[in-house]
């Protein structure tokens, strides 16, 4: 938990009406019918209602605007879980990959990342592996955080750190 609610005006409703024209429930956990009540990744339907998540994140240096346009619906879980990044592709990519998980009941807990040196231990192991070597830790943490961000309170996770990573490998090997 640990998401910081703010005054916000754009409506549940009105992010299911600018989304329903432009994504088929074919790549989600609902139907648009059910899209106010049901989660869009999972399609559970949480007593306490779903939740805003921001596409790109509203924290700078970001900047993502309340806009329907920049939001997604999800259920306390898989706001948690969600991608944190700077470009905007990501999140629906993120929808369609693994909303499946749940069909199929195969769904393996997203990986979490408890510390700074748990980050940096990913990220050198990453850059490793790319091939990519001599950038020292400032530097990568430094360019991770141009890309990333975090729920407020909130450990990193999968979908964000890989993303973060492929961010840091690009800048580095055009550096
Ligand atoms: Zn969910």
């Amino acid at each position: 938990m640990g998401y910081v609610a703010t005054a916000r005006s754009t409506t549940k409703q009105a992010i299911a009406d600018h989304w329903s024209p432009l994504v088929s429930e074919l790549d989600m956990g609902c139907d648009w019918e059910d899209a106010v009540t049901d989660c869009w990744r999972c399609g559970v339907e949480p007593s306490r209602g779903l939740e805003r998540c921001h596409i790109v994140p509203a924290q700078e240096p970001f900047n993502g605007p309340d806009d329907p346009s920049n939001y997604v619906l999800l259920c306390s879980r898989c706001h948690r879980e969600a991608p944190n990044v700077s470009d905007p592709s990501v999140m629906w990519q993120w929808i369609k990959d693994t909303h499946r998980y749940y069909d199929n009941g195969s769904y393996s807990p997203t990986w979490w990342f408890e510390t700074q040196r748990d980050l940096w231990d990913k990220l050198s192991e990453g850059c490793q592996q790319a091939g990519v070597t001599g950038a020292d830790e400032d530097t990568l943490t430094a360019i991770f955080a141009q890309h990333t961000g975090t729920h407020a309170g909130d450990s990193l996770n999968t979908p964000t750190l890989r993303f973060g990573m492929t961010k840091v490998i690009e800048h580095i090997a055009a550096a």
